[in-house]
């Protein structure tokens, strides 16, 4: 034990020799003891977004937290070294987010998938312990086998539990029980300095809170604990259309005030044929609606809300009846709602089935120039003005989500950021621009450019008009980071001081970039 120690330790010094000098050596498998670091890959250098393809100088690839414990301990024990760490799950960022330039990429994937279930009787709590790098999916599957569920998703389930926790994890069950980071009850996280930490709202509360929403800064997430709930057997989806934005918006409200009727809520801007039919694979309902989108100059836009009811079999609710109870005080377009009945796991699934479309047409691993922004209640109006502004919805390719949350079921202690709550509304909306730009149909570098120098527009133009801000952020200087933390820098700040002095971790979001051995405030 003592010599493989010793091992690893000499091993690590060899490891950050390697990576400060000018001539990298690392170019086949290693022995780093116990370590499992390997030379880098094309995937530990690319994500989703593919935007950015920043190559590190090698690959961990952890067969427990304490693989993540030594590299890190010993990286953080040495001044010499500079090397960066990023943790990488299923690299679904944007902008590099996961990524470390000359440093390592901790592949959460490879931590042994473990979950384990602990089902309460009646009137306790259910939960599940899993590895930060398992996916959403795998734990949807296994948990199902139980009867439960979590309760609060992210619409695509192919991606981590550390990678959505390290941002907030949203979808249309937020308003109900607010992001995945509010439906956490423990984490064990491996700090910047190498510790391993379990810790909970009662247990070490400020790395926890830190660490939730905390963009991989000050720690790698390998364990949650997530809470559960009994899962229905079926979901009543439904969608409805109108041609009046402040229509739109106040149904949608209408709908997240009866949490319980109501146990989703999205929706989304109908801009084009294509929008009008979105994840029509996994909403298999006829829609007779077809209606006039105007012309070049003068465009007409449209927008859907969706909704669902869970349906429990052996509880005899009747959904229809539900959902005529919900859809009587809505006010849409006349005819124009849809439902259809499918299965609870194909509803929480249903952007996996688009993927499989979309790969088959050669349209999923295409640019993929995403914006998301937390908008207040009080500016969502200018923000669609200045949305519509700034794209030609003849040749959108993609989705624009807005679908509104409830202020009170985020936790302000953790790192999320949101917009200022001034004019005290429970509402704020997220607004997700997720765009595709295929150099196959003719956007390529420049192209692809000139929409992201637009999403940066937006960005910031709402930013100072409204005091919206950036979800699944991405700012290209530091300054630009301080100004979205705005008066919460000096806590997000202080707490890379405490738990990542030497500022190893998460160097792709670019918030604590590393100058020369300076750790942060000194
Ligand atoms: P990565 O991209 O691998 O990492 C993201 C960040 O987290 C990086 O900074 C990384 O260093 C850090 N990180 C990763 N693992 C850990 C860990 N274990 N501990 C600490 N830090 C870690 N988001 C939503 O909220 N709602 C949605 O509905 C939604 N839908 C999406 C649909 C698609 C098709 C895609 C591509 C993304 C979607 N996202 C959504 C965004 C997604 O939640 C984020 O991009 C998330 O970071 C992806 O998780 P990942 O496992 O791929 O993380």
């Amino acid at each position: 034990m003592e010599i493989a120690m010793v091992c690893t330790r000499v091993s690590l010094l060899i490891l950050i020799l390697s990576l400060c000098s000018p001539y990298k050596f690392i170019q086949s498998p290693m022995d780093f003891g116990p370590l499992n670091l390997l030379p880098t890959t094309t995937t530990a250098s690319s994500d989703f977004g593919r935007i950015l393809f920043q190559s590190p100088s090698a690959v961990l690839k952890p067969q427990s937290s304490r693989d993540i414990s030594l590299l890190l301990g010993f990286l953080s024990g040495s001044s010499l070294s500079k090397v960066t760490v990023a943790a990488r799950g299923a690299g679904h960022s944007i902008h590099g987010q996961a990524q470390a330039l000359d440093g390592i990429v901790v592949e959460m994937c490879s931590l042994p998938s473990e979950i384990e279930f602990y089902k309460g009787g009646e009137g306790e709590i259910s939960y599940a312990d899993v590895s930060g790098g398992v996916m959403w999916i795998e734990l949807l599957e296994q948990s199902l086998k139980l009867g439960l569920a979590p309760r609060s998703w992210t619409d695509y389930l192919y991606l981590t539990v550390g990678g959505t926790l390290s941002n907030a994890g949203i979808s249309g069950q937020t308003f109900k029980h607010g992001p995945q980071i509010s439906n956490v009850l423990q984490l064990e996280v491996i700090t910047g300095r190498g510790e391993i930490v379990a810790c909970s709202p009662s247990k070490d509360a400020d790395l926890f809170n830190a660490v939730l929403g905390g963009l991989g800064q000050f720690g790698i997430i390998t364990r949650a604990r997530i809470l559960l709930q009994e899962a229905p057997q079926k979901v009543k989806w439904v969608r409805a259309f109108y041609d009046d934005f402040g229509t739109f918006t106040k149904d949608q409200e209408l709908l997240v005030s009866m949490p319980d009727l109501v146990d989703y809520v999205e929706g989304f801007i109908v801009l084009n044929e294509q929008s009008l039919h979105s994840s029509s694979v996994a909403f298999p309902a006829n829609v007779d609606f077809s209606p006039d989108f105007g012309t070049k100059s003068s465009p007409k836009i449209y927008y859907c809300i969706e909704f669902a009811v869970h349906d429990y079999q052996h509880k005899n609710t009747n959904v229809e009846q539900v959902v005529e109870v919900i859809s009587r005080q809505m006010s849409h377009m006349v005819s124009q709602l849809y439902s259809v009945e499918v299965s609870y796991f194909d509803f929480l699934n249903r952007v996996r089935m688009e993927e499989m479309s979309l790969r088959s047409l050669g349209m999923w691993e295409v640019h993929h120039p995403w914006l998301n922004m937390f908008v207040p209640k009080a500016g969502i109006s200018s923000f669609r003005d200045l949305l519509m502004d700034n794209i030609s919805p003849d040749n959108f390719d993609g989705l624009i989500l807005i679908y509104p949350l409830l202020r009170d079921k985020w936790d302000t202690n953790t790192s999320v950021v949101l917009p200022n709550s001034g004019s005290m509304d429970r509402v704020m909306y997220v607004v997700g621009i997720l765009r595709s730009a295929n150099p196959d149909d003719g956007c390529s570098h420049h192209c692809l450019q000139e929409l992201l120098r637009r999403h940066r527009h937006i960005a910031d133009t709402a930013g100072a008009r409204i005091g919206a801000k950036q979800y699944l952020a991405h700012h290209p200087t530091p300054s630009g980071w301080h100004q979205h933390f705005g008066r919460r820098w000096e806590q997000f700040a202080e707490r890379k001081t405490r738990f990542d002095p030497l500022l190893i971790l998460g160097p792709g979001q670019g918030i604590f970039p590393r100058s020369n051995n300076a750790a942060y405030g000194s």
